[in-house]
C-alpha cells in the first residue's frame, strides 16, 4: 500500500462502525493519523488496538455541539492541525410519516444534519488558517431521490448534499478548503437494526440484492482525499450492482 495520506490527520466520525470503521482504517494504512469519534468508547477502543498507526480516540455525540467542538480542539492540540475531516456519522429510523414517530425524526435531523453543520463550523476556522482542508459528508441515493418510509431520512440526506455544495462554493475558490459527498447506495452495515417499525424492518431485511460492503465505501473515500490539491472531487455516487 503506498502511504500517500502520510503526515495527514484525519477525523472521522462514526468510527465504532460499518462505514465510518473502514474507512478509519483505510485512511490508516494510507499513512494517515486517524481520529476516531463515535459514542460506543468499546467499539473505539477495539478499533484502536487493531489500527497499526498513530491513532487516537475522542468520545463524541455528534449532535452535541461542544463534544464536535473538543473533538476538533483535541485533534489540533495532539497533532497539530486537522487536514480532513470525514463527517460520517448517521442514523436511518425509517417510519411512515402517519406514524409520527417524531422523536426519531427529530434524532436524524440532530445527527445526520447538525452534526455535519457542528463538524464544519468546528474545522472552518482551521482550516482557513491552514489554506487547505477537505471536508467529506457522508449523504446516500437517499439524498437524490425520496422512497417512502424514509422521507425524513431521505430529507436529511438532501439536506447534506444541500449544505455541502454551499460549503464547496464558498469555501474553495477562497480558502483551498476541498468538499466531497459520498453518495453510497445499500451498504451491509448496522444502520438498519435500528430501525423501531416491525414493518419497515421486515420489508429492509427482505431484500434481496448483493449490498456493497463498508470497504467499498471507504476506497471511494480514500480516492477522493488522496488527490493532488487541485483535484476537488465534489460528489461520489456508488450502488451495488442490481440496485435501480
Ligand atoms: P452504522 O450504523 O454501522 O454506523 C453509524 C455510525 O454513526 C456508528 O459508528 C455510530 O456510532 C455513529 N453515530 C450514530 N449516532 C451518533 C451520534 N449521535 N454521535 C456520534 N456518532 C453517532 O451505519 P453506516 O456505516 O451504514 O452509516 C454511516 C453513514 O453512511 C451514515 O451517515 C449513513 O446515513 C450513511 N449511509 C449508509 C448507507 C447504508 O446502506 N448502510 C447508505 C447510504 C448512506 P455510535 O453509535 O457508537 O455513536
Amino acid at each position: 500500500m503506498v502511504n500517500h495520506l502520510k503526515d495527514k490527520v484525519a477525523i472521522v466520525t462514526g468510527a465504532s462502525s460499518g462505514i465510518g470503521e473502514a474507512t478509519a482504517i483505510a485512511l490508516a494504512e494510507a499513512g494517515a493519523k486517524v481520529v476516531l469519534a463515535a459514542r460506543r468508547t468499546d467499539r473505539l477502543q477495539q478499533l484502536k488496538e487493531r489500527i497499526k498507526g498513530d491513532c487516537l480516540l475522542v468520545p463524541t455525540d455528534v449532535s452535541n455541539r461542544s463534544d464536535v467542538e473538543n473533538l476538533v480542539k483535541t485533534t489540533k492540540d495532539t497533532y497539530g492541525k486537522v487536514d480532513i475531516l470525514i463527517n460520517n456519522a448517521g442514523v436511518m429510523l425509517l417510519s411512515f410519516l402517519d406514524k409520527l414517530h417524531v422523536e426519531e425524526w427529530d434524532r436524524m435531523i440532530d445527527v445526520n444534519i447538525k452534526g455535519v453543520l457542528y463538524g464544519a463550523a468546528a474545522v472552518i476556522p482551521i482550516m482557513k488558517e491552514q489554506k487547505n482542508g477537505h471536508i467529506v459528508n457522508v449523504a446516500s441515493i437517499a439524498g437524490h431521490r425520496v422512497i417512502p418510509a424514509a422521507s425524513v431520512y431521505c430529507g436529511t440526506k438532501f439536506a447534506v448534499r444541500a449544505i455541502s455544495e454551499g460549503l464547496r462554493m464558498e469555501l474553495s475558490p477562497q480558502s483551498g478548503i476541498r468538499v466531497t459527498i459520498i453518495s453510497p447506495g445499500i451498504v451491509q452495515t448496522e444502520l438498519t437494526h435500528h430501525i423501531t417499525d416491525p414493518d419497515v424492518q421486515q420489508s429492509v431485511a427482505k431484500r434481496s440484492l448483493t449490498p456493497l460492503t463498508s470497504e467499498d465505501i471507504a476506497n471511494a473515500i480514500v480516492y477522493a482525499v488522496s488527490q493532488p490539491q487541485h483535484v476537488n472531487v465534489n460528489e461520489i455516487m456508488v450502488r451495488p450492482t442490481e440496485q435501480p
